[in-house]
Protein backbone atom coordinates (compact mmCIF):
# COMPACT_ATOMS: atom_id res chain seq x y z
CA UNK A 1 0.00 0.00 0.00
CA UNK A 2 1.23 3.49 -1.05
CA UNK A 3 0.81 5.61 2.06
CA UNK A 4 1.10 9.52 2.23
CA UNK A 5 1.82 10.95 5.99
CA UNK A 6 1.25 13.96 6.61
CA UNK A 7 2.51 15.56 9.76
CA UNK A 8 1.53 18.86 10.29
CA UNK A 9 3.65 21.03 12.59
CA UNK A 10 2.87 24.84 13.73
CA UNK A 11 4.68 25.82 11.42
CA UNK A 12 6.38 23.00 9.86
CA UNK A 13 5.69 20.16 7.75
CA UNK A 14 6.59 16.69 7.67
CA UNK A 15 5.85 14.43 4.91
CA UNK A 16 6.62 10.92 3.69
CA UNK A 17 5.68 9.05 0.83
CA UNK A 18 6.08 5.05 1.73
CA UNK A 19 5.24 1.88 0.26
CA UNK A 20 4.23 -0.31 3.00
CA UNK A 21 4.90 -3.79 2.09
CA UNK A 22 8.39 -3.65 2.23
CA UNK A 23 8.65 -0.33 4.23
CA UNK A 24 10.25 1.53 2.08
CA UNK A 25 10.63 5.38 2.06
CA UNK A 26 10.00 6.64 -1.83
CA UNK A 27 9.74 10.72 -0.62
CA UNK A 28 10.70 12.45 2.32
CA UNK A 29 9.48 16.66 2.71
CA UNK A 30 10.72 18.64 5.45
CA UNK A 31 9.02 22.31 5.27
CA UNK A 32 9.93 24.72 8.34
CA UNK A 33 8.92 27.94 8.98
CA UNK A 34 6.17 27.86 7.44
CA UNK A 35 4.00 31.54 7.40
CA UNK A 36 7.12 33.39 6.94
CA UNK A 37 9.21 35.04 4.39
CA UNK A 38 11.89 32.71 5.02
CA UNK A 39 10.11 29.38 4.79
CA UNK A 40 11.59 27.05 2.89
CA UNK A 41 10.73 22.93 1.39
CA UNK A 42 12.80 20.40 1.27
CA UNK A 43 11.82 17.52 -1.23
CA UNK A 44 13.75 14.62 -2.16
CA UNK A 45 13.41 11.11 -3.60
CA UNK A 46 14.12 7.54 -3.94
CA UNK A 47 16.59 6.21 -3.70
CA UNK A 48 19.47 8.92 -3.58
CA UNK A 49 17.40 11.09 -1.95
CA UNK A 50 18.92 14.26 -3.18
CA UNK A 51 17.32 17.54 -1.59
CA UNK A 52 15.36 19.88 -3.71
CA UNK A 53 14.86 23.44 -1.82
CA UNK A 54 12.31 25.18 -2.64
CA UNK A 55 10.61 28.75 -1.42
CA UNK A 56 7.23 28.44 0.22
CA UNK A 57 7.20 31.90 1.45
CA UNK A 58 4.03 33.05 3.69
CA UNK A 59 2.11 30.17 2.40
CA UNK A 60 0.53 28.12 5.47
CA UNK A 61 0.78 24.82 6.26
CA UNK A 62 -2.09 23.23 4.09
CA UNK A 63 -1.03 25.51 1.25
CA UNK A 64 2.47 23.88 1.51
CA UNK A 65 0.89 20.53 1.35
CA UNK A 66 -0.20 21.44 -2.19
CA UNK A 67 2.84 22.74 -3.45
CA UNK A 68 4.64 19.32 -2.41
CA UNK A 69 1.79 17.39 -3.98
CA UNK A 70 1.88 19.69 -7.11
CA UNK A 71 5.89 18.98 -7.08
CA UNK A 72 5.04 15.05 -6.87
CA UNK A 73 3.02 15.12 -9.85
CA UNK A 74 4.93 17.00 -12.15
CA UNK A 75 8.82 15.84 -10.66
CA UNK A 76 10.62 13.36 -13.53
CA UNK A 77 11.52 11.36 -10.36
CA UNK A 78 9.59 11.23 -8.65
CA UNK A 79 7.51 8.01 -7.67
CA UNK A 80 4.23 8.79 -8.99
CA UNK A 81 2.43 10.52 -11.87
CA UNK A 82 -0.92 11.36 -10.52
CA UNK A 83 -2.30 11.77 -7.04
CA UNK A 84 -4.39 8.59 -7.57
CA UNK A 85 -2.07 6.32 -6.88
CA UNK A 86 -1.90 7.00 -3.59
CA UNK A 87 -3.74 4.45 -1.78
CA UNK A 88 -4.34 6.21 1.61
CA UNK A 89 -3.44 9.01 3.87
CA UNK A 90 -2.25 8.99 7.10
CA UNK A 91 -2.18 11.54 9.61
CA UNK A 92 -0.54 12.79 12.59
CA UNK A 93 -2.80 14.11 15.07
CA UNK A 94 -1.26 15.40 18.11
CA UNK A 95 -4.26 15.49 20.44
CA UNK A 96 -7.59 13.10 20.22
CA UNK A 97 -8.84 14.13 23.86
CA UNK A 98 -11.05 11.72 24.80
CA UNK A 99 -12.49 11.03 21.97
CA UNK A 100 -9.92 8.96 20.25
CA UNK A 101 -8.24 6.19 21.43
CA UNK A 102 -7.13 4.34 18.63
CA UNK A 103 -6.44 5.07 14.69
CA UNK A 104 -9.58 5.98 13.17
CA UNK A 105 -10.77 6.39 9.62
CA UNK A 106 -12.16 9.94 8.84
CA UNK A 107 -15.13 10.07 8.35
CA UNK A 108 -17.89 13.08 8.47
CA UNK A 109 -18.28 12.08 12.09
CA UNK A 110 -14.60 11.77 13.16
CA UNK A 111 -14.03 15.26 11.35
CA UNK A 112 -16.61 16.60 14.03
CA UNK A 113 -15.06 15.30 16.77
CA UNK A 114 -11.58 16.43 15.72
CA UNK A 115 -12.84 19.85 15.58
CA UNK A 116 -13.53 19.44 19.17
CA UNK A 117 -9.83 18.49 20.20
CA UNK A 118 -8.58 21.65 18.29
CA UNK A 119 -8.49 23.66 21.84
CA UNK A 120 -5.98 20.52 23.09
CA UNK A 121 -3.26 20.95 20.74
CA UNK A 122 -3.94 24.66 19.95
CA UNK A 123 -0.56 24.82 17.78
CA UNK A 124 -0.61 21.61 16.28
CA UNK A 125 -3.91 20.15 15.63
CA UNK A 126 -6.09 22.86 13.52
CA UNK A 127 -3.20 22.99 10.86
CA UNK A 128 -3.62 19.12 10.45
CA UNK A 129 -7.12 19.55 10.32
CA UNK A 130 -7.00 22.35 7.49
CA UNK A 131 -4.37 19.67 5.82
CA UNK A 132 -7.00 16.80 6.05
CA UNK A 133 -9.91 19.26 4.71
CA UNK A 134 -7.66 20.02 1.86
CA UNK A 135 -7.12 16.29 0.85
CA UNK A 136 -10.87 15.06 1.68
CA UNK A 137 -11.36 17.84 -1.47
CA UNK A 138 -8.74 17.25 -3.67
CA UNK A 139 -9.05 13.48 -3.20
CA UNK A 140 -12.02 12.12 -1.85
CA UNK A 141 -12.08 8.56 -3.09
CA UNK A 142 -8.59 8.25 -0.94
CA UNK A 143 -9.59 7.30 2.30
CA UNK A 144 -7.82 9.41 5.58
CA UNK A 145 -6.35 7.86 8.43
CA UNK A 146 -5.84 10.01 12.24
CA UNK A 147 -3.10 8.41 13.81
CA UNK A 148 -3.19 9.87 17.45
CA UNK A 149 -0.33 10.85 19.74
CA UNK A 150 -2.17 10.56 22.65
CA UNK A 151 -3.69 7.31 21.51
CA UNK A 152 -1.08 5.36 23.33
CA UNK A 153 -1.44 6.19 26.64
CA UNK A 154 -5.10 6.04 26.82
CA UNK A 155 -4.46 2.73 29.25
CA UNK A 156 -3.22 5.15 31.73
CA UNK A 157 -4.84 4.66 34.65
CA UNK A 158 -7.26 6.81 36.40
CA UNK A 159 -5.11 7.85 39.47
CA UNK A 160 -2.29 8.92 36.65
CA UNK A 161 -4.71 11.11 34.31
CA UNK A 162 -6.47 12.67 37.16
CA UNK A 163 -5.62 16.01 38.25
CA UNK A 164 -6.10 17.39 41.74
CA UNK A 165 -8.75 19.73 40.90
CA UNK A 166 -12.50 20.36 41.77
CA UNK A 167 -14.41 16.84 39.99
CA UNK A 168 -16.43 19.73 37.79
CA UNK A 169 -13.41 20.79 35.59
CA UNK A 170 -12.97 17.00 34.49
CA UNK A 171 -16.65 16.44 33.84
CA UNK A 172 -17.41 19.74 32.47
CA UNK A 173 -13.97 19.77 30.21
CA UNK A 174 -12.62 16.68 30.71
CA UNK A 175 -9.59 18.41 31.60
CA UNK A 176 -7.30 15.27 32.49
CA UNK A 177 -3.52 13.94 31.54
CA UNK A 178 -3.89 12.92 27.74
CA UNK A 179 0.06 12.83 27.21
CA UNK A 180 1.65 13.15 23.62
CA UNK A 181 4.44 11.62 21.68
CA UNK A 182 2.53 8.40 21.71
CA UNK A 183 3.87 6.82 18.15
CA UNK A 184 7.00 7.56 19.19
CA UNK A 185 6.59 6.03 23.00
CA UNK A 186 5.35 2.85 21.64
CA UNK A 187 7.76 2.28 18.64
CA UNK A 188 10.79 3.04 21.11
CA UNK A 189 9.13 0.31 23.52
CA UNK A 190 8.89 -2.08 21.07
CA UNK A 191 12.15 -1.57 19.49
CA UNK A 192 13.80 -1.83 22.96
CA UNK A 193 12.00 -5.37 23.61
CA UNK A 194 13.23 -6.48 20.30
CA UNK A 195 16.93 -5.42 21.27
CA UNK A 196 16.35 -7.44 24.48
CA UNK A 197 15.33 -9.89 23.03
CA UNK A 198 11.97 -10.34 25.58
CA UNK A 199 8.62 -10.18 24.98
CA UNK A 200 7.29 -6.33 25.48
CA UNK A 201 4.58 -7.83 27.81
CA UNK A 202 7.20 -9.18 30.16
CA UNK A 203 9.32 -5.74 30.42
CA UNK A 204 9.14 -2.66 32.28
CA UNK A 205 10.09 0.12 30.40
CA UNK A 206 10.85 4.16 30.61
CA UNK A 207 10.85 5.57 27.46
CA UNK A 208 12.18 9.01 26.89
CA UNK A 209 11.32 11.14 23.88
CA UNK A 210 14.04 14.21 23.62
CA UNK A 211 13.47 16.10 21.08
CA UNK A 212 12.55 19.96 20.68
CA UNK A 213 9.31 18.51 22.85
CA UNK A 214 10.26 15.87 25.25
CA UNK A 215 8.33 13.29 27.66
CA UNK A 216 9.02 10.89 29.45
CA UNK A 217 6.35 7.67 29.51
CA UNK A 218 6.42 4.69 31.74
CA UNK A 219 5.26 1.41 29.86
CA UNK A 220 4.66 -1.16 32.06
CA UNK A 221 4.11 -4.44 29.72
CA UNK A 222 3.62 -2.79 26.70
CA UNK A 223 1.08 -0.01 28.36
CA UNK A 224 1.60 3.41 28.65
CA UNK A 225 0.75 3.78 32.75
CA UNK A 226 1.64 7.25 33.15
CA UNK A 227 3.65 10.37 30.62
CA UNK A 228 5.46 13.59 31.98
CA UNK A 229 3.14 15.57 29.15
CA UNK A 230 -0.39 16.62 30.19
CA UNK A 231 -3.29 17.82 29.49
CA UNK A 232 -1.28 19.58 26.45
CA UNK A 233 1.96 18.71 25.20
CA UNK A 234 3.22 21.99 27.34
CA UNK A 235 3.47 19.93 31.59
CA UNK A 236 6.34 17.90 32.42
CA UNK A 237 10.16 18.51 31.02
CA UNK A 238 11.94 21.54 30.62
CA UNK A 239 11.96 21.90 26.73
CA UNK A 240 13.25 23.74 23.80
CA UNK A 241 11.00 26.41 23.99
CA UNK A 242 8.24 25.19 26.43
CA UNK A 243 8.56 25.79 30.36
CA UNK A 244 7.27 22.20 30.97
CA UNK A 245 6.30 22.12 35.36
CA UNK A 246 6.03 25.01 37.40
CA UNK A 247 4.79 26.14 40.22
CA UNK A 248 0.72 27.05 38.59
CA UNK A 249 0.78 30.13 41.13
CA UNK A 250 3.51 31.79 38.94
CA UNK A 251 1.46 32.17 35.54
CA UNK A 252 -1.12 34.25 37.64
CA UNK A 253 1.37 36.11 39.41
CA UNK A 254 3.38 37.02 36.30
CA UNK A 255 0.11 37.74 34.40
CA UNK A 256 -0.95 40.45 37.78
CA UNK A 257 2.68 42.22 37.88
CA UNK A 258 3.05 42.73 34.56
CA UNK A 259 -0.52 43.17 33.04
CA UNK A 260 -0.62 40.02 30.52
CA UNK A 261 -3.20 38.95 28.46
CA UNK A 262 -3.92 35.20 28.38
CA UNK A 263 -2.34 34.87 24.61
CA UNK A 264 0.67 36.60 25.86
CA UNK A 265 1.32 34.13 29.02
CA UNK A 266 0.82 31.07 26.68
CA UNK A 267 3.48 32.45 24.30
CA UNK A 268 5.59 33.22 27.63
CA UNK A 269 5.41 29.25 28.46
CA UNK A 270 4.70 28.08 25.07
CA UNK A 271 7.72 29.71 22.95
CA UNK A 272 10.11 31.80 25.09
CA UNK A 273 10.75 29.80 28.17
CA UNK A 274 12.63 26.33 28.50
CA UNK A 275 15.75 25.95 27.18
CA UNK A 276 15.14 29.28 25.03
CA UNK A 277 14.21 31.54 27.80
CA UNK A 278 17.03 30.18 30.48
CA UNK A 279 20.17 30.47 27.43
CA UNK A 280 18.70 33.39 26.22
CA UNK A 281 20.05 32.48 22.92
CA UNK A 282 18.56 29.55 21.30
CA UNK A 283 16.03 26.62 21.79
CA UNK A 284 18.67 24.13 19.63
CA UNK A 285 20.55 21.88 22.29
CA UNK A 286 23.38 21.90 19.79
CA UNK A 287 23.90 25.76 19.64
CA UNK A 288 23.39 25.51 23.81
CA UNK A 289 26.14 22.74 24.58
CA UNK A 290 28.47 25.01 21.97
CA UNK A 291 28.04 27.49 23.58
CA UNK A 292 28.21 25.75 27.89
CA UNK A 293 31.34 24.13 26.08
CA UNK A 294 32.77 27.80 25.32
CA UNK A 295 31.85 28.81 29.10
CA UNK A 296 28.45 30.39 28.44
CA UNK A 297 27.28 30.88 32.25
CA UNK A 298 23.62 30.43 31.66
CA UNK A 299 23.75 27.99 28.59
CA UNK A 300 25.39 25.73 30.87
CA UNK A 301 22.55 26.44 33.65
CA UNK A 302 20.24 25.61 30.87
CA UNK A 303 22.03 22.26 30.47
CA UNK A 304 22.16 21.48 33.85
CA UNK A 305 18.47 21.92 34.48
CA UNK A 306 17.67 19.89 31.87
CA UNK A 307 19.60 17.16 32.92
CA UNK A 308 18.20 17.61 36.79
CA UNK A 309 14.19 17.34 35.24
CA UNK A 310 15.15 13.97 33.08
CA UNK A 311 16.28 12.57 36.05
CA UNK A 312 14.11 13.36 38.26
CA UNK A 313 11.56 12.00 35.54
CA UNK A 314 12.85 9.00 34.93
CA UNK A 315 13.34 7.85 38.81
CA UNK A 316 10.01 9.18 39.75
CA UNK A 317 8.90 6.42 36.93
CA UNK A 318 11.13 4.33 38.21
CA UNK A 319 9.08 4.58 41.88
CA UNK A 320 5.32 4.26 40.11
CA UNK A 321 6.27 0.75 38.04
CA UNK A 322 6.91 -2.76 39.41
CA UNK A 323 10.07 -3.12 37.66
CA UNK A 324 12.21 -1.29 35.40
CA UNK A 325 14.20 -3.46 32.94
CA UNK A 326 15.30 -0.58 30.63
CA UNK A 327 15.89 2.95 29.94
CA UNK A 328 15.14 4.18 26.53
CA UNK A 329 16.06 7.44 24.64
CA UNK A 330 14.91 8.20 21.34
CA UNK A 331 14.54 11.82 19.27
CA UNK A 332 17.00 14.53 18.19
CA UNK A 333 18.44 14.44 21.68
CA UNK A 334 18.37 10.87 22.45
CA UNK A 335 19.68 9.24 19.88
CA UNK A 336 22.32 12.01 19.49
CA UNK A 337 23.75 13.52 21.69
CA UNK A 338 26.27 11.14 23.59
CA UNK A 339 27.15 14.10 26.25
CA UNK A 340 23.66 14.15 27.09
CA UNK A 341 22.73 10.91 28.02
CA UNK A 342 26.41 10.37 30.13
CA UNK A 343 25.40 13.60 32.07
CA UNK A 344 21.76 12.21 32.53
CA UNK A 345 23.16 8.72 33.49
CA UNK A 346 26.07 10.05 35.86
CA UNK A 347 23.47 10.79 37.89
CA UNK A 348 21.51 7.86 37.98
CA UNK A 349 23.88 4.80 38.57
CA UNK A 350 22.82 4.27 41.82
CA UNK A 351 19.64 3.20 40.81
CA UNK A 352 21.27 0.19 38.71
CA UNK A 353 21.09 2.30 35.24
CA UNK A 354 24.97 1.94 34.61
CA UNK A 355 26.17 3.44 30.89
CA UNK A 356 28.91 1.85 29.43
CA UNK A 357 31.05 5.55 27.89
CA UNK A 358 32.34 3.56 25.22
CA UNK A 359 29.13 2.50 23.83
CA UNK A 360 27.76 5.43 24.66
CA UNK A 361 30.77 7.88 22.38
CA UNK A 362 30.62 5.31 19.84
CA UNK A 363 29.64 8.05 16.58
CA UNK A 364 30.05 4.97 14.07
CA UNK A 365 26.61 3.47 14.76
CA UNK A 366 24.32 6.49 14.61
CA UNK A 367 20.92 5.68 13.59
CA UNK A 368 21.24 1.97 14.98
CA UNK A 369 19.13 0.64 17.75
CA UNK A 370 22.03 -0.51 20.50
CA UNK A 371 22.28 -0.85 24.15
CA UNK A 372 24.86 1.32 25.94
CA UNK A 373 24.73 0.19 29.25
CA UNK A 374 27.41 -2.27 30.75
CA UNK A 375 27.14 -5.81 30.58
CA UNK A 376 25.97 -6.01 34.34
CA UNK A 377 23.94 -3.37 34.57
CA UNK A 378 20.95 -4.09 36.39
CA UNK A 379 18.70 -2.00 34.19
CA UNK A 380 19.76 -1.69 30.59
CA UNK A 381 19.73 1.50 28.53
CA UNK A 382 19.02 1.95 25.12
CA UNK A 383 19.18 4.38 22.40
CA UNK A 384 16.67 3.66 19.77
CA UNK A 385 15.90 5.34 16.55
CA UNK A 386 12.30 7.21 16.45
CA UNK A 387 10.37 6.75 12.36
CA UNK A 388 7.21 8.53 13.37
CA UNK A 389 6.38 8.60 9.76
CA UNK A 390 7.01 4.53 9.45
CA UNK A 391 4.91 3.41 12.16
CA UNK A 392 2.03 6.21 11.11
CA UNK A 393 2.12 4.26 7.46
CA UNK A 394 1.95 1.05 9.24
CA UNK A 395 -0.83 1.97 11.41
CA UNK A 396 -3.03 3.49 8.41
CA UNK A 397 -1.98 0.27 6.18
CA UNK A 398 -3.50 -1.76 9.13
CA UNK A 399 -6.72 -0.11 9.79
CA UNK A 400 -7.03 0.34 5.81
CA UNK A 401 -6.35 -3.65 5.34
CA UNK A 402 -8.95 -4.54 8.10
CA UNK A 403 -11.77 -2.55 6.82
P1 LIG B 1 11.23 17.53 16.95
O1 LIG B 1 10.70 17.46 18.34
O2 LIG B 1 11.07 18.88 16.33
O3 LIG B 1 10.89 16.36 16.05
P2 LIG B 1 13.91 16.40 17.01
O4 LIG B 1 13.52 15.08 17.57
O5 LIG B 1 14.45 16.47 15.63
O6 LIG B 1 12.80 17.48 17.19
O7 LIG B 1 15.01 17.00 18.02
C1 LIG B 1 15.52 18.27 17.84
C2 LIG B 1 16.51 18.54 18.96
O8 LIG B 1 17.56 17.55 18.91
C3 LIG B 1 17.17 19.90 18.86
O9 LIG B 1 17.26 20.50 20.15
C4 LIG B 1 18.57 19.54 18.37
O10 LIG B 1 19.52 20.46 18.78
C5 LIG B 1 18.79 18.22 19.06
N1 LIG B 1 19.90 17.49 18.46
C6 LIG B 1 19.98 16.92 17.23
N2 LIG B 1 21.21 16.37 17.04
C7 LIG B 1 21.93 16.62 18.17
C8 LIG B 1 23.26 16.33 18.61
N3 LIG B 1 24.12 15.68 17.83
N4 LIG B 1 23.63 16.76 19.83
C9 LIG B 1 22.77 17.43 20.62
N5 LIG B 1 21.51 17.72 20.28
C10 LIG B 1 21.09 17.34 19.08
Amino acid sequence: MLVLVVNAGSSSLKSQLIETEGKITRMKCLAEKLGSANASMAISFAPDFKKAVYSVANLSVSQCLRKLLDIMEEEPDSPISGLDQIDAIGNRIVAGGEYFTKATLIDAGARENLAKCEELAPLHNPPADTCIDMLRELLPNTPQVAVFDTAFHATMPKKAYMYPLPMEYYEKYHIRRYGAHGTSHRYAAQQAANLLGRPLRDLGLITCHLGNGGSITAVNHGRSIDTTMGFTPLEGLMMGTRSGSIDPAIITYIMREEGKTFDEMDAILNRQSGVLGISGMSSDMRDVLDAASKGDERANLAIDMYVYRVQKAIGSYYAAMTRTDAVVMTAGIGENSADLRERIFAGLAHMGMILDKERNDVTGQIGMNRVISIDDSPIKICVVTTDEEMRIARETDNLISQL
